[in-house]
């Protein structure tokens, strides 16, 4: 099968370190590993090993120092070799957190430790049941008594929660009716996830379309040390947002890099299979869904190199790290409706995996945040049309 990359790729030698990895890991362990609902344990401890994990850790730290840039194109090439970065694509996007807001003491606690594979900081714990979206209303409460923070409330769809020793949290240390803006009075803790099981957190996983491993969370008088807030008490909110645009970088990265999968696999299908006399591919029926997904997966790449730059400057990205994620989510399911679609029967297949990765890809029109809550921010923010919340 001819690879069919970007016309515009770069990295090379990065591209080329990860691609090495993944060759190891075919299609069949990451389908057996779906059919099992398992986590693909040696797959990540193979990409902690390599220090492709710990990318975004400064070398100080003990980690590899790069930027969003890179971290993205390391989950970009995972999907593109028929992988799924949902199982560790957290330990990116909460690295940033700990990174930017965290203290002194704070880094020199984890970070080497993550880096070396010891820890793994896989879980962010935002949604909530009673408010989704709606994140500034969320009831989870951090209520501070002398050295300790004691935590109340309810979290749900919190990922990789049982393969992660480290959560970042957010909870409301101020109530909604005694602050001035509904964005202030909101914290960040790291919560040790084995301490917390055993007393004060419970974990109930939740079964779902993808092998996504996600759990509601119940806190009931849970306590953490008073050093484990992140960054100044009542101003979470905020450094969630850095977390959550390079989320939406990353996110768009593993979706260009299933939009390129899925473009290779049905131009080789639709180019051998064929019926009525001459392969699939030659007819124009065929040919022009799957130009217009390429089109598409080249255009949302652009826009994401460019929201991994402005990040990587230091630079605010909101606008583009939101543009990326609508515009690869798009395309990345554009790309698998006609991969499934011109495979015919055999789309359904387990074997030829279209079907794992199109449920896997499909999960990014919803998550980390759905696409009408992106048309939503560019109507509002961008275009300045009256706000509608
Ligand atoms: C597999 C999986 C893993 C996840 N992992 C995590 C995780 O690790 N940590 C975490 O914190 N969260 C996680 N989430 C939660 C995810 O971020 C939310 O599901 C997502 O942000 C949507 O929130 P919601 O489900 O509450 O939908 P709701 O907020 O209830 O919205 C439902 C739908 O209504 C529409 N909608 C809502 N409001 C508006 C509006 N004002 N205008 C127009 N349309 C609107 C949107 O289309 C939206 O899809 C995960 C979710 C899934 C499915």
């Amino acid at each position: 099968m001819k690879d069919i990359n970007s016309q515009h790729e770069t990295h090379a030698e990065l591209r080329e370190g990860i691609r090495a990895l993944c060759a190891g890991f075919p299609a069949e362990y990451h389908r057996k590993v779906d059919e099992a609902r398992a986590y693909p344990e040696e797959f990540v401890d193979a990409l902690t090993k390599e220090g492709w994990m710990s990318a975004l850790i400064p070398e100080a730290y003990g980690g590899s120092g790069l930027g969003l840039t890179e971290a993205a194109i390391i989950m970009e090439e995972i999907n593109r070799a028929g992988g799924n970065s949902g199982a560790c694509h957290g330990q990116m996007y909460n690295m940033n957190t700990l990174v930017r807001h965290g203290s002194d003491e704070q880094r020199r606690k984890y970070l080497p430790r993550i880096a070396s594979g010891e820890l793994r900081l896989q879980s962010m714990g935002v949604t909530e049941p009673t408010t989704g979206t709606d994140t500034t209303q969320l009831k989870t409460a951090a209520v501070r008594k002398g050295d300790r923070w004691v935590i109340n409330g309810q979290k749900t769809w919190i990922s990789r929660v049982q393969h992660s020793d480290l959560m970042i949290l957010l909870a409301r240390t101020t109530p909604l009716d005694q602050v001035k803006k509904k964005s202030e009075g909101l914290s960040i803790f790291l919560v040790d996830v084995k301490e917390a099981m055993k007393k004060g957190m419970q974990v109930r996983p939740i079964l779902n379309m993808v092998n996504h491993e996600t759990n509601e969370l119940f806190f009931d008088d849970l306590e953490i040390p008073a050093e484990n807030l992140i960054g100044e008490e009542g101003q979470g909110f905020r450094y969630i947002l850095t977390g959550l645009n390079a989320e939406r970088a990353l996110i768009a990265a593993e979706c260009i890099g299933d939009g390129y999968w899925f473009t290779d696999r049905i131009v080789a299908y639709a180019s051998d299979r064929v019926v009525f006399g001459r392969p699939i591919g030659q007819n124009q029926g065929v040919q022009f869904p799957i130009a217009e997904a390429y089109i598409e997966i080249e255009a949302a790449n652009l826009m994401r190199n460019e929201a991994c730059r402005k990040f990587d400057a230091g630079m605010p990205c909101g606008a583009e790290a939101n543009m990326a994620k609508y515009l690869a989510a798009k395309a990345s399911w554009e790309a698998a409706n006609a991969c499934l679609q011109f495979h015919g029967g055999f789309g359904f297949a387990c074997e030829y995996d279209v079907e794992r990765k199109f449920r896997e890809t499909r999960l990014y029109q919803v998550a980390p945040i759905s696409t009408n809550l992106i048309l939503s921010y560019v109507a509002e923010h961008i275009l300045g049309l009256p706000r509608s919340f």
